[in-house]
C-alpha cells in the first residue's frame, strides 16, 4: 500500500435471512481488516424491490458489547427492542442502539416500503463501557452544503456540524452526496483512521478508485480527505472514522466479547436467561443462536496493530 493510496476492501454477499433471504454486502469484518476506529461491522444493502427480495424481517435477537447504527437511503424499518423502544427508522435519520451488557431487538421493513436501501453498522464498545445499560438514540441531521457536496453528519464532527449522539469512543459517521465530477476536500482529525463505503457513483479516495459497495481505508495521520466523484451522476457514500481501536475483540453471531468463555455465556443467557430482556409486539418467535464451534473462538485485531496490548 503506497503512502497516498487507499486500501480497497471488497464486499462479500451474505444472506440476512427472512422468507426470501435478503442479501447484504458485508465489508467489515474481513480477513484484511477487523475494525476502522471502533466500527466493526458494515453491511450495505439494496436498492432492493421488497416485492422481489421479501424485504427485511429479522426476528428478536440479542446483542452484547456493541452499538448498532441503522441508516437508510430509502424505505422504512420498524424497530422494537427490550428497552421498550418502538421506532421507525427513516432515510437520513440515525438510530443508534446501545447493546451494552445485553439487549434484544427486531427489525422489519414496513408494509409501505417498496424499495429498501441502506446500511447497518456496528460499533465495538471499549472495555470500560461494554457492559453499559441499554440505550436508544435518534437524530435527524440537517444537511450541510460544502462546495460540491451535501453532507449529513450522524456521528461526530465534520464540515462544521457535530452530531449530538453520544458514543463511548470518538467516532465519525456521515453520508455524503457528491455532485457529478466534483472534488471535495474535508478537514479531518489526524488521530482518526477512515473508511469510505461507496453506495453509488465512482469515487476517487486520495486518488484510489472505489466502486459500488467497496470500502476504501486510509490510516490515521491525515489532516484532510480528498474525495472525487469520477462519474456523470451524483455519488453517495458513507464516511466512517475513529482512532484505531486497539483492544482485541471476540466476535461471534450478534455478540462482541473479549474471551471465548464470555461468548459461550452470552449464548447460554440468550437460551435460558433474562439478560437480553423481551421484545414485545413482534409477531413471531425469536431467533435461536446457531451452534458454536467446538474449538475456542479466536480474538481478532487489526493487522496494523499486532499485540499492542502486550506492551
Ligand atoms: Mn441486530
Amino acid at each position: 500500500m503506497g503512502e497516498h493510496e487507499a486500501e480497497v476492501l471488497t464486499a462479500r454477499d451474505v444472506p440476512l435471512g427472512g422468507p426470501r433471504a435478503m442479501t447484504v454486502r458485508r465489508t467489515l469484518p474481513q480477513r484484511a481488516r477487523t475494525l476502522i476506529g471502533a466500527w466493526c461491522f458494515a453491511d450495505h444493502y439494496g436498492p432492493d424491490r421488497v416485492a422481489d427480495s421479501g424485504g427485511m424481517d429479522v426476528a428478536p435477537h440479542p446483542h452484547t458489547g456493541l452499538q448498532t447504527v441503522s441508516w437508510l437511503f430509502s424505505g422504512e424499518i420498524e424497530h422494537r427492542d427490550s428497552l421498550g423502544s418502538h421506532a421507525l427508522v427513516r432515510p437520513g435519520e440515525i438510530n443508534l442502539m446501545t447493546g451494552g451488557h445485553g439487549i434484544s431487538h427486531s427489525e422489519v421493513s414496513t408494509p409501505d416500503t417498496t424499495v429498501l436501501h441502506g446500511v447497518q453498522l456496528w460499533v465495538a464498545l471499549p472495555d470500560a463501557h461494554r457492559h453499559a445499560p441499554r440505550a436508544f438514540q435518534h437524530h435527524a441531521p440537517r444537511p450541510v452544503r460544502v462546495d460540491g457536496a451535501d453532507i449529513r453528519v450522524f456521528l461526530g464532527t465534520l464540515a462544521g456540524d457535530t452530531s449530538p449522539v453520544a458514543t463511548f469512543t470518538p467516532l465519525l459517521g456521515a453520508e455524503l452526496l457528491i455532485d457529478p465530477g466534483a472534488t471535495v476536500t474535508l478537514d479531518v482529525d489526524p488521530a482518526f483512521e477512515h473508511g469510505v463505503l461507496v453506495d453509488e457513483g465512482g469515487i476517487l479516495l486520495a486518488g484510489t478508485a472505489l466502486g459500488r459497495a467497496e470500502l476504501g481505508y486510509l490510516p490515521e495521520g491525515r489532516t484532510t480527505l480528498t474525495l472525487t466523484n469520477d462519474s456523470a451522476d451524483r455519488a453517495r457514500l458513507i464516511l466512517l472514522g475513529g482512532p484505531p481501536f486497539e483492544e482485541e475483540i471476540v466476535m461471534w453471531w450478534n455478540f462482541i466479547a473479549r474471551t471465548d468463555a464470555e461468548i459461550r455465556q452470552a449464548r447460554e443467557d440468550w437460551a435460558t436467561g433474562d439478560r437480553f430482556g423481551e421484545v414485545t409486539g413482534y409477531p413471531g418467535a425469536r431467533l435461536p443462536a446457531p451452534e458454536l464451534p467446538t474449538v475456542p473462538l479466536k480474538a481478532r485485531h487489526n493487522p496494523r496493530h499486532p499485540r499492542r496490548d502486550s506492551r
